[in-house]
């Protein structure tokens, strides 16, 4: 695997590892730390921590009714086993993204965005953030914009470059919505991204902007 560049500050790998990021957010954050020594580190020690702390503390009487909640809750979690997946045949998918993605992402059903972007939505939060892939081809441009919300973008194969630079296989993006970019794909070859976006994406040229209206059909 190459070496990440960009990666999710340690606000949100505190977050992730106490287990309250939303599960649009936690994606992300598992398939970058797929790639990301740096980050899977930080996260063991984060993790150690959580649980020291946790030991730490005094554990409060649990009342009759609540032991009793606890329990239901337990046979009830183990009444649902999860499904157990066939290994897929393209290891290259992150594994944290194999239950959207079976046969490799040739198999998805892309739909055309522009003439440079293809999209395919992967599910969507209970906040209502979308999860999604984005393939842009070889030296395709995603136009300039910026968003309603926060997006995160992980790179899962070939590389693009915005103003602020060149990321590759791995890397973590956080655009919040004052950030105006425009991703490019590097020439050599497509790059696909896994997006997750709280608002829909607002176009800033004056042509984008009459699409405005047909992009934010997609949320709620
Ligand atoms: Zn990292």
């Amino acid at each position: 695997m190459e070496k990440s560049y960009s990666h999710p500050s340690d606000e949100l790998l505190t977050a992730y590892s106490a287990g309250s990021l939303p599960l649009s957010q936690a994606l992300c954050i598992s398939t970058h730390l797929e790639h990301c020594d740096v980050c899977a580190n930080k996260l063991k020690r984060l993790n150690r921590v959580g649980s020291e702390l946790m030991q730490s503390l005094k554990p409060a009487r649990a009342s009759e009714t609540l032991k009793q909640k606890l329990m239901d809750q337990l046979d009830s979690l183990t009444e649902k086993e999860p499904e157990i997946k066939a290994e897929p045949v393209d290891s290259s998918i992150p594994r944290c993204l194999r239950q959207f993605i079976d046969k490799g992402y040739d198999s998805l059903r892309w739909k055309r965005v522009s003439a440079d972007i293809h999209s395919v939505e992967l599910c969507r939060d209970s906040n209502g953030a979308k999860v999604e892939l984005l393939k842009i081809k070889p030296g395709g441009s995603a136009s300039t914009h910026t968003h309603l919300g926060d997006e995160y973008t992980v790179i899962l194969e070939g590389s693009f470059s915005d103003e602020s630079g060149l990321y590759r296989q791995g890397d973590f993006l956080l655009r919040d919505e004052k950030d105006r970019h425009t991703p490019v794909a590097t020439q050599d070859r497509e790059c696909i991204c896994l997006a997750v976006t709280e608002g829909p994406v607002q176009l800033t040229g004056f042509f984008n902007r009459m699409l405005n209206p047909f992009l934010r059909r997609g949320y709620a």
